[in-house]
């Protein structure tokens, strides 16, 4: 079973405060949401555990397996079975999804032996072929290249798709940056639900009110200002479809709406 423990986080760019004291634990087998209005943190959330270097971590811990992540680099999380989405968010002309897939699973098996080989061809496109089509993807999309002129949701799939290949034991899926994108969410729903079991934890990031309707998290946690303010089951989640966000905000929210909207 695999764990990772997020211990009073705080997190800041530049001189801004934006993770205040955040806490959360995710095991394997477990499916977690975290929702929240825009701005309250959550993807900053998902660029601190994946390592990017814009993001001070100024107090708490993030443990995986008991061994302290913050000071690991990105592709050393990911060997230790942490999956980020947005870990290779740039496009790469001319290499392709196929490539790029095969490319992570030999640096994977070379971190843990020098001597690896890699996969050969047949093997490789035979676990593609089985991947692909249990997430009913078309065949053709393996041949594009990553992220070049994707659109939200096709980036979505490519994460969703990698995920399935590398066989993470705790993967943090966050939204599209482009906001509100219904195709993303719905692909990735999909992909949690057809590979969630007891050797995946998930942890997906969402501001999207009907969240319901494409995944069933057993955890969701409301996040506020830089921190969880609220956790609970599915039925959160219902009542935030209910109600919306602004009685989170009313409780928790201690910042100016103004301040917020000029960050
Ligand atoms: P969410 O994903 O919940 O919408 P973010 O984590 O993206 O929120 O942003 C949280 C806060 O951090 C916002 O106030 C945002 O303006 C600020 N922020 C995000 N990225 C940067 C950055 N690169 N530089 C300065 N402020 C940032
Ligand atoms: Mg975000």
């Amino acid at each position: 079973m695999s764990e990772l423990i997020i211990k009073n986080l705080h997190v800041s760019i530049g001189e801004k405060e934006i993770l205040k004291g955040l806490n959360l634990t995710i095991r394997s087998g477990e499916i977690h949401a975290i929702m929240g209005p825009n701005g309250t943190g959550k993807s900053t959330l998902a660029y601190t555990l994946m390592g990017h270097p814009n993001y001070i971590v100024t107090a708490g811990e993030v443990t995986f397996n008991g061994e302290n992540i913050l000071e690991m680099e990105a592709d050393e999380r990911s060997r230790l079975g942490l999956f980020l989405a947005f870990q290779y968010p740039v496009a790469i002309p001319g290499v392709t999804v196929a490539n790029f897939l095969r490319s992570a699973i030999n640096a994977r098996r070379r971190a843990k032996n020098p001597e690896d080989k890699g996969i050969s061809i047949p093997d490789f496109r035979k676990m593609l072929k089985e991947k692909m089509e249990l997430l009913k993807m078309d065949a053709s999309f393996a041949g594009r290249y990553l992220n070049d002129g994707f659109s939200g949701g096709e980036k979505k799939r490519a994460e969703i798709l990698q995920m399935a290949a590398l066989k993470p034991a705790i993967a943090i899926l966050d939204e599209t940056d482009s906001g509100l994108d219904i195709d993303a969410l719905r692909i990735v729903s999909e992909g949690v639900n057809t590979l969630s079991g007891p050797d995946l934890g998930v942890l997906v990031i969402t501001h999207y009110q009907r969240l319901l309707n494409y995944i069933k998290p057993q955890f969701v946690h409301i996040m506020m200002n830089g921190r969880i303010v609220e956790s609970g089951g599915p039925d959160l989640a219902l009542h935030l479809e209910e109600q919306g966000y602004d009685w989170v905000r009313e409780k928790y929210d201690d910042v100016p709406a103004g301040q917020e909207l000029a960050s």
